[in-house]
């Protein structure tokens, strides 16, 4: 007999019909001997409704006004899991359920982004020991004083793996409305397929990178306690994507195991500054002030010891990063400042690599066949990241999906 956690995201907990369905999905998981805690998030679009709520009220955010924020945002998940214990008894199953301070998932006190820092399994486990489905909010903790708090946007992924953490979980499945982990994104490569697995490494890379599938807090969660997480969709029976640690997953590992990219960056050039030491500081502890991250970093030294410092934001900060800039520029007596925002950042990403040589310049040159102009590059042990004109992304992913093999096979 094993423990499963079972994540059903909003668009699985849409209607009450969804949740009829989604009733059913646990009574075969029970049928084959199995446990099972089930985590859900709010009704479909419940979260962004309460948001929009918030934003009705207009009122400036502060540390008082976030808790209360977290008061009305925790709200959507308490409707799902009562909705879902009642679907459940009226087939014969007896569950219950828990909001995040009656599990207990404690929290720290940071309110609309709380991390959790520790879960009392006790009231689960008896609820197990009576033979009950277990029915916990999502997205949702209590700081030690008893407040409530929230663990983020898409958190309630967090709350899943988490549990199956402590709970040591067989495995935590996440129901979605996808079937899995795609090789990269189906809208934009046709022939993108749903990958059988994937390592916590590569996922962890997917996920800050901008694949949206899974929160990456999540990722982390699992690949800390090594739990077997499988997302997959709550609309069809497929077995989804397995994600687990390399001695997990197959032997046989692919060069590459997917491409990701962003819209969401733009690029800021401090063209001629000094090459002397604390120059990358100046240029960027101001950019830090202003809580704007930074992503890939570019510098390089002339024979005429000057040097172009290139960096990525995201997008949303492009303005106020320029203007920040400019003051410094004048400051350490730069010769300009210029920025672009029509850039897009693509990533091939694979444990493969490690023990393969000439990925690097097989990509490069896939993208210079496509006459594709690189002008930033950066790597890790298992990520080539490139920077090129926006666009050019749809042709770079195409190209490089076929060049790396990733294609659905036909
Ligand atoms: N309901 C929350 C949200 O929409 C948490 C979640 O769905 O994971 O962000
Ligand atoms: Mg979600």
């Amino acid at each position: 007999m094993s423990l499963y956690v079972q994540k059903y995201g909003g668009t699985s907990v849409a209607t009450t019909q969804h949740i009829a369905n989604v009733a059913r999905r646990i009574e075969r998981t029970r049928a084959e001997g199995h446990d099972v805690v089930v985590v859900v998030s709010a009704m479909g679009k419940e979260t962004d409704r309460l948001m929009g709520l918030f934003g009705e009220v207009n009122v400036p955010t502060s540390p008082d006004v976030r808790r209360e924020m977290d008061v009305l945002l925790s709200t959507g998940e308490q409707v799902t899991i009562s909705l879902l214990a009642m679907t459940l008894m009226k087939i014969g199953i007896p569950s219950q359920s828990f909001l995040g301070n009656q599990v207990q998932i404690l929290t720290d006190d940071q309110h609309t982004k709380a991390r959790i820092e520790a879960i009392d399994t006790s009231a689960i486990q008896e609820g197990l020991a009576a033979g009950k489905v277990v029915v916990v909010a999502g997205f949702q903790g209590v700081t030690q004083d008893g407040e409530i708090t929230t663990l983020g946007r898409g958190g309630s992924d967090t709350t899943a793996v988490a549990l199956a953490a402590v709970l040591k979980a067989d495995e935590c499945q996440i129901y979605t409305d996808v079937e899995g982990v795609f090789t990269t994104d189906p809208r934009v490569v046709e022939g993108a397929r749903c990958l059988k697995e994937i390592t916590f490494e590569e996922m962890l890379e997917l996920a800050s990178l901008g694949s949206r599938v899974l929160h990456a807090r999540a990722v982390e969660f699992a690949s800390k306690y090594q739990v077997p997480l499988r997302v997959l969709s709550s609309f069809d029976e497929s077995d989804g994507t397995l994600i687990a640690g390399e001695d997990k997953t197959s032997m046989e590992q692919p060069v590459i195991s997917g491409i990701a990219f962003t819209r969401d960056e733009a690029k800021l050039t401090v063209r001629g500054v000094r090459d002397v030491p604390g120059i990358a500081s100046t240029i960027l502890v101001p950019i830090s002030n202003a809580s704007i991250e930074v992503d890939m970093i570019v510098q390089n030294v002339s024979a005429d010891h000057s040097t172009d410092f290139t960096f990525t934001v995201a997008r949303g900060d492009f303005e106020e990063a320029l203007s920040i800039l400019e003051e410094v520029a004048s400051e350490i007596g730069a010769n300009e400042v210029s920025g672009d925002n029509k850039i897009a950042k693509l990533s091939i990403v694979g444990v493969g690599m490690r023990s393969h040589a000439g990925v690097a310049s097989k990509m490069f040159q896939v993208l210079a066949d496509e006459s594709i102009n690189i002008q930033m590059i950066s790597t890790s042990e298992i990520k080539i990241s490139v920077v090129f004109e926006e666009k050019y992304l749809e042709l770079a992913a195409r190209a490089l999906h076929a060049a790396f093999e990733l294609n659905e096979a036909v």
